[in-house]
C-alpha cells in the first residue's frame, strides 16, 4: 500500500477516532483530496489553522465500545512508518496544504510502544525537517513518564482523553482503560513537567470526553470538568456527541448535538464569565442533566429572580453578566459608556452588543417603556428555587 492509500485511510479514520477531536471542523473533500483530513482549528490565542489530522495507526489492542479501531473488528489495519509520515507531512505543508498537525493514534502493541513511533514522527519534523509550527500529539492512556516527558519538549498541545467521567463509566466502555493510572496520571506528568519549564507546551494541556457513551449524567460530567479544570490545570476540555460507528460494538441511539452545545455553554460560563462552581449547579435539573431547550445561563437567571431586574445605569460588571443577552463584551462597554453618561435607551444597549431580545425582561433603566418592562421570566421559576443567601451574592456583596 503506497502513502497516499495510508493518509487515505487512516486520516480518515481519524475523524471517526474520538480520541482525536482537536475542536473546530473537518475541511470537506476537494478534487485534490476526495476524502476528509485537514482539519480546521482555533488556536488558543486566536485565529485558526489547518491541520492534517492522522492516525499513525489504527490496529488497536483495546476494546473502546464506541470506537471502529477496536482489537477484533474486521476490517484493513494500516501504519505509517515515522520516516513516511514526516515526509508526507511536509510535503503538504511546503505544498501549503496543511499549516500544523494534529497526531494520535490506535495503539498497537503497548501504548508507550506506539507513543515512541509518533514521537519519532514529531522529532524528525522539528530536527531534520526544521518543522516550527502547531502540533498537537495524544499522549496515549497508559504512557509512561518518560514518554510524556518526551511528546512535551516537542508538541505544542497534548492531550489524554478522559472519555467517561468515572472509573465505573469508563469500564463500561473500554476494559483496556484505566482513569487513575493510564488516564488521570499521565495528566498529572504533563502538568508537572509543564510547570516546570513555562516555554514547554505553549498551548497547553486538554482532554475530550465521550458525551452519552457511558449513561453518564451532565452532573458527572461537569463535576469531572470542574475537577480537570482544577486539579490538572487544563487549558481546555472538550465534549464530542457520541455517534454509534458502523461496526463498532456500541450500539444506540446518537446523542442530541444541542446536549454537548449545553455543555459547552457550561463551559463558557466557567472559563469566560467566571461564574462560580456552585452557582452554575443551578443550571441542572433535577435528574442531573441540562436542559436542552433552555440556555444554562437563562435557566441561572430565572432561578435566582431576586438578582434582577438589574439596573443598567447601577449594576456592578459581575451582575450585568448575569443578565441574560449580556456577554463581556456588552457588559464591559455598559460600565464604560456610563463613565460619560447614564443608558436611557434600548437602542443604546443594541450598539454595546446586548441582546435586547433576551435582556429586556431582566433589565431596568430609568424611563424604561412600560411595554418593554416584561417579568416574563417569574412565571417560569422552577420549584425547588434556593434562597438568596446564594453563594454569588455573598460574593458580590464581599
Ligand atoms: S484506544 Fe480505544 S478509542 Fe483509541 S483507537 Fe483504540 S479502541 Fe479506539
Amino acid at each position: 500500500m503506497d502513502t497516499v492509500d495510508k493518509l487515505q485511510a487512516l486520516g480518515t479514520a481519524a475523524q471517526f477516532d474520538v480520541c482525536g477531536y482537536c475542536g473546530g471542523r473537518t475541511i470537506p473533500p476537494s478534487p485534490d483530496f476526495p476524502w476528509r483530513f485537514i482539519h480546521r482549528a482555533a488556536l488558543p490565542g486566536g485565529g485558526s489553522v489547518s491541520l492534517m489530522k492522522v492516525l499513525l495507526t489504527n490496529a488497536c489492542v483495546n476494546d473502546c465500545a464506541y470506537c471502529v479501531n477496536q482489537v477484533g473488528r474486521d476490517g484493513p489495519r494500516y501504519s505509517f512508518r515515522p520516516e513516511e509520515l514526516a515526509k508526507l507531512f511536509t510535503t503538504l505543508y511546503e505544498r501549503r496544504q496543511v499549516q500544523g498537525l494534529f497526531l494520535s493514534s490506535a495503539i498497537a502493541g503497548s501504548p508507550s510502544r506506539t507513543m515512541e513511533s509518533m514521537i519519532d514522527t514529531v522529532a524528525i519534523l522539528r530536527q531534520r525537517y526544521r518543522f516550527p509550527g502547531y502540533i498537537h500529539l495524544k499522549v496515549l492512556p497508559g504512557a509512561t513518564f518518560d514518554c510524556v516527558a518526551e511528546a512535551c519538549k516537542m508538541a505544542s498541545r497534548v492531550s489524554v482523553n478522559i472519555e467517561a467521567p468515572t472509573a465505573q463509566h469508563l469500564a463500561r466502555l473500554s476494559s483496556g482503560k484505566d482513569l487513575a493510572t493510564g488516564i488521570l496520571e499521565p495528566m498529572r506528568w504533563v502538568k508537572k513537567i509543564v510547570s516546570s519549564d513555562e516555554a514547554l507546551v505553549p498551548a497547553g494541556q486538554t482532554t475530550q470526553f465521550v458525551v452519552g457513551a457511558a449513561r453518564e449524567t451532565d452532573q458527572e460530567i461537569w463535576h469531572a470538568t470542574q475537577a480537570l479544570y482544577q486539579e490538572m490545570g487544563l487549558r481546555r476540555v472538550y465534549f464530542s456527541a457520541f455517534h454509534p460507528v458502523a461496526g463498532s460494538r456500541l450500539e444506540g441511539p446518537p446523542t442530541p448535538p444541542m446536549r454537548q452545545h449545553r455543555l459547552y455553554q457550561m463551559d463558557w460560563l466557567l472559563r469566560v464569565y467566571r461564574f462560580d462552581p456552585p452557582e452554575l449547579e443551578l443550571a441542572l435539573g433535577k435528574e442531573g442533566n441540562l436542559p436542552l431547550a433552555k440556555d444554562p445561563k437563562l435557566v441561572i437567571a430565572q432561578r435566582q429572580p431576586w438578582l434582577f431586574p438589574a439596573d443598567v445605569n447601577r449594576a456592578s460588571y459581575e451582575e450585568l453578566l448575569r443578565v441574560p443577552g449580556i456577554g463581556p463584551v456588552g457588559a464591559g462597554r455598559i460600565v464604560e459608556a456610563r463613565r460619560d453618561h447614564s443608558i436611557d435607551s434600548l437602542e443604546q444597549l443594541k450598539k454595546m452588543r446586548v441582546l435586547t431580545r433576551r435582556a429586556v425582561p431582566f433589565l431596568w433603566f430609568q424611563g424604561m417603556p412600560a411595554s418593554e418592562r416584561q417579568t416574563s421570566f417569574l412565571p417560569q421559576l422552577e420549584s425547588g428555587t434556593p434562597a438568596p443567601e446564594h453563594v454569588f451574592l455573598a460574593r458580590v456583596a464581599s
